[in-house]
């Protein structure tokens, strides 16, 4: 497999391209124009091209499916070089506001949420990536590749703002030298210019690669798959759970550099049955007691037979409540994208 054009920051690409302004204007190719092959770059001269062409591919992945859900979503599936495939979904947040006139007052608001991994490790009993097991780690220019894909797909220009999160396929801690290139890559002021407030890393909670993640001091905001309030429910939700338990997860996010402005989001899917009784809740508070942190319920989103039921309405809105009266920020999320299969753990490998 080359290496892609997608794979460098403007610095790396520098030292790979002579004269170096040549590295400039391929970035402008590859992130303002989206150009998919050597033939776009018009003003870059035909032997640079050649040369260039030898070693590297400009654009690791093509689309080959697309679903478009009643509610704006769009789920992807992209092939990459090897013949394996991911999904990534567009996401729109906010629709468009008019004034009276008819005139776009503020233009809508898109997230993507893209994928590290070929299947994952972490082995999720909830999860229908899990299933597949582990084939591989994204480049970091495939994790790239596929915000340039879906807005260029959706003629999104290269400086109209977008948020990425990093909950499609996969374990981004369990490939953090990649994600954290792919998050560098992302931030070029050159290319598209989203920043690290932009980006959240959601995970499942590999506690030591959280450290890490800080130590790297990118300004991504972290997610924390949670879940569960005791490591008994936890290990049996998340295996590995066993090695990086509950305790550990809040002590590490503890030390994890915060905009103060900022709350670390802790997402809680929430199965029938499970651990949607108010004990949980009143735990969950408890846990949560001195971390700045936002609580994001999942309704479980089913799938073919898994023994896991959808949580009841009402029982999900009497835990928001709990915890919002005791003090905690707390949101039901709206799942997106529920008829085309593109929700929250519904993302695999093979387009069956
Ligand atoms: N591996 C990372 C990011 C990808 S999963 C992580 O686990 O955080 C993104 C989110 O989808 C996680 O919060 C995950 O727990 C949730 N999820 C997985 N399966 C789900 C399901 N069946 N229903 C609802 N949410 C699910
Ligand atoms: Fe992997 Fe996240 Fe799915 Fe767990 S929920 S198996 S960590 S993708």
């Amino acid at each position: 497999m080359k290496p892609s054009l997608l794979d460098f920051t403007l610095k790396e690409l520098t030292s790979l391209v002579k004269p170096s302004f040549r590295a400039k204007q391929i970035y402008g190719w590859l992130y303002h124009k989206y150009a998919t092959d050597f033939d776009d770059m018009k003003n870059i001269p035909k032997t640079l091209k050649e040369e260039l062409s030898e070693k590297f591919i400009v654009n690791p992945m093509k689309i080959i499916n697309k679903e478009i859900s009643i509610d704006g979503t769009i789920k992807y599936l992209l092939e990459l070089q090897d013949g394996k495939t991911v999904e990534a979904v567009w996401l729109k947040m906010k629709d468009t506001q008019y004034d009276e006139n008819g005139e776009v007052i503020q233009e809508a608001k898109y997230t993507i949420c893209v994928s590290t991994q070929v299947g994952c490790k972490v082995g999720c009993v909830f999860c229908l990536t899990a299933k597949g097991g582990f084939t591989r780690n994204l480049t970091a220019g495939e994790i790239v590749a596929q915000v340039v894909n879906l807005k260029k797909d959706n003629n999104h220009k290269h400086n109209r703002m977008i948020n990425i999160v990093y909950m499609g396929m996969g374990e981004p801690l369990d490939n953090l030298e990649n994600l954290a290139h792919a998050i560098e890559i992302f931030k070029e002021d050159e290319g598209l210019c989203i920043s690290g407030k932009r980006q959240t890393v959601s995970t499942s909670g590999l506690s030591n690669k959280i450290d890490r993640l800080g130590e790297m001091d990118l300004g991504v905001h972290i997610a924390i798959s949670l879940h569960a309030v005791d490591d008994k429910l936890r290990s049996e939700l998340i295996p590995m759970n066993k090695a990086h338990n509950i305790n550990s997860i809040i002590e590490a996010v503890k030390r994890f550099p915060i905009d103060t402005r900022k709350r670390v989001m802790f997402e809680y899917l929430v199965i029938k049955g499970k651990n949607d009784d108010l004990s949980s809740a009143k735990k969950l508070v408890k846990l949560l007691n001195d971390i700045k942190a936002k609580v994001n319920l999942i309704y479980f989103n089913p799938y073919p037979d898994t023994p896991y039921e959808r949580p009841e309405k009402k029982d999900m809105v009497a835990f928001q409540e709990y915890l919002i009266n005791h003090g905690l920020l707390c949101t039901i999320r709206d799942s997106k994208g529920m008829d085309i299969s593109a929700a929250c753990g519904q993302l695999k490998e093979k387009n069956v």
